[in-house]
């Protein structure tokens, strides 16, 4: 029996299913750029610099100064499932890094051409490697790893995104969106992790949309990318007890006041165990407690939350792009966190009442 006969289960090419899984994870740039962003974070980084060509569709350039790649393990970077960072089933409860699946770089070497150059402290020379379909690809001349100058970090160069999936390249509308798209990616972790400086440019030329250095605290983050407006008007707080029994280890805020008040949108940023994540119910519910504070019409306070949560409370793992997480006790903490903030925006709101009347 022939095994195109209709209605026959055959078993997919691999390169087919890698395809597949590529696009579940890499919809567009900014997911390519985000991935390959939180491995330079993972790599302990403390610069990081992107460039950006045509919306990243013809050139995403992602340059750290982390803790490189060893040359023995270049040959499996991006096969799949390949990774520093797991290794049982049961570290997944407790991991640290963004990265835990060793997906990311393979997806990206099936859909683009990817090229990786890598150096690590104890090596003398950098090693540059192409990639194709999760390989090192074959070179006409010239060896692959090859030994080339180069400084202690990371350079990933990935090359014409979705040329060989035409429907995907189509839905994207336009570069110029996938470019902004990234520089939020960037400008949202640049807030979060202050432990590097960032900086993002378009390739070509030489004014940076983005520069973040490593020394800059986190109101002069806000500053630097959302204005003088917003950062003039911050209330900063943490809690490090607030709700043990439900697993919240801590959160940290840094929000505006009832003094600052916009008819422009900035949506909050939240993370979540050092994700960037979206989050309905945190989002709506702190929304509610802005607008008993802020004129109707111009409720768009600027919010930037971490949340720490217990590691086995959180399950990470529940969406391709890792853009959702879901935790225990999701009621408790979202109440725990709003009553926080709205005590703060409180305070403030009665001492400037107080201010005003003296
Ligand atoms: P994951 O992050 O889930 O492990 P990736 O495909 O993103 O999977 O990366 C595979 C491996 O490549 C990582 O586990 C890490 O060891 C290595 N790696 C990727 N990018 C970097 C980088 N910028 N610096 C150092 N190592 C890296
Ligand atoms: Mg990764």
């Amino acid at each position: 029996m022939s095994v195109d006969q209709p209605g026959r289960i055959k078993a997919l090419d691999t390169n087919v299913v890698n395809k597949i899984a590529a696009g579940e994870i890499i919809i567009a740039p900014a997911n390519a750029l985000k991935e390959i962003l939180e491995n330079s974070i993972d790599a302990q980084s403390t610069t990081i610099e992107v460039s950006v060509k045509e919306g990243g569709l013809k050139q995403l350039q992602i340059t750290d100064n982390g803790h490189g790649i060893n040359k023995d393990d270049l040959a499996i970077l991006c096969e799949r499932f390949t990774t520093s960072k797991l290794s049982t089933f049961k570290d997944l409860s407790t991991i640290q890094t963004y990265g835990f699946r060793g997906e990311a770089l393979a997806s990206i070497s099936h859909i683009s051409h990817l090229s990786v150059v890598t150096k690590t402290k104890d090596s003398p020379v950098a090693y540059k490697c192409v990639y194709a379909s999760g390989k090192l690809a074959p070179t006409k001349k010239g060896a692959n790893p090859q030994a080339v100058a180069g400084k202690d970090g990371t350079q990933i160069v990935v090359e014409d995104l979705f040329y060989n999936v035409p429907s995907r390249l189509r839905s994207i509308r336009s570069p110029s969106d996938e470019y902004y798209k990234i520089l939020d990616v960037v400008q949202k972790y640049s807030i979060h992790c202050l432990q590097a400086g960032f900086m993002v440019k378009k390739t070509g030329e030489s004014n940076y949309a983005l520069m973040i250095r490593q020394n800059l605290s986190l109101k002069e983050r806000i500053r630097t990318i959302y204005g003088s407006g917003i950062a003039n008007e911050l209330l900063e707080f943490n809690e490090t007890e607030a709700g043990e029994r439900y697993g919240l280890v801590a959160f940290s805020v840094c929000a505006t006041s009832p003094n600052f008040s916009s008819s422009k949108k900035t949506p909050p940023i939240f993370f979540i165990n050092n994700r960037l994540v979206s989050c309905d119910p945190l989002r709506k519910s702190l929304q509610q407690v802005y607008a008993a504070f802020l004129p109707k019409g111009a409720n768009h306070p600027f919010i930037y939350l971490s949340l720490s949560i217990s590691p086995e409370n959180v399950d990470v793992n529940v969406h391709p792009t890792k853009r959702e997480v879901r935790f225990l006790h999701e009621d408790e903490i979202i109440e725990l966190v709003t009553e926080r903030v709205q005590e703060e925006l409180m305070k403030t709101d009665n001492s400037r009442v107080f201010h005003t009347q003296s």
